[in-house]
């Protein structure tokens, strides 16, 4: 499994900040209390996102799975290159 983009969906983040203990490099909780992806040049988002945009010089797919399972709400959607959603599955 290779993960190529991210989404957040801003209407399912109840704000619990799981995926952040999970991965603080990746998430962090902006100030209307949802989460978002930490992007490079000091952006953030919580559109799809490429994985090469965000502020990491590698991203650790297992570690980015296992943020999105900790959420709660399963706001987290992964994609693979192909566009096909891989988790939730
Ligand atoms: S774990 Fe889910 S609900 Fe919690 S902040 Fe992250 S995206 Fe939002």
């Amino acid at each position: 499994m290779a993960i190529k983009t991210l989404a957040i969906d801003r209407d399912k983040c109840i704000g619990a900040a799981s995926c952040i203990a999970v991965y603080s490099d990746v998430f962090e909780i902006d100030a209307e209390g949802k989460a978002v992806l930490k992007l490079k040049g000091d952006k953030t988002t919580s559109d799809k996102t490429d994985i090469k945009a965000l502020d990491v010089t590698s991203v650790d797919d297992d570690t980015l799975l296992l943020a999105a399972q900790s959420c709660p709400t399963a706001a987290i959607s992964l994609f693979d290159e192909t566009g096909t959603q891989i988790y939730p599955e």
